[in-house]
């Protein structure tokens, strides 16, 4: 278990199907997540909690909404992944 792991109290399993996970969500509690339950498992929560409180009315926000804050993710991830592989990069000139 990396200092990362430990840190969030990581288990390295998907919370939704048990398999190994490859990125996780933390607030109050953490949510690990494995690449197929984040294709297939989080656009269902989503849509249940979206439909759940105003079925007409919240669709068509919310999938923007949705599209917006997924892109925006993206973005952070690729200059965290960049920014990681510069870090071991300059560990291995050291
Ligand atoms: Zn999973």
């Amino acid at each position: 278990m990396n200092e990362e792991e430990q840190h969030f109290g990581l288990t390295g399993t998907c919370s939704f199907c048990g398999d190994a996970s490859v990125a996780h969500w933390t607030q109050r509690k953490t949510v690990e997540v494995c690449r197929e339950c984040a294709e297939t498992v989080l656009p269902v929560v989503i849509a249940d909690a979206v439909i759940s409180s105003d079925p007409a009315h919240h669709a068509e926000r919310s999938l923007e909404r949705v599209t917006s804050a997924y892109w925006k993710a993206v973005a952070g991830a690729v200059v965290r992944a960049r920014d990681d592989r510069r870090s071991v990069a300059g560990e291995a000139r050291e």
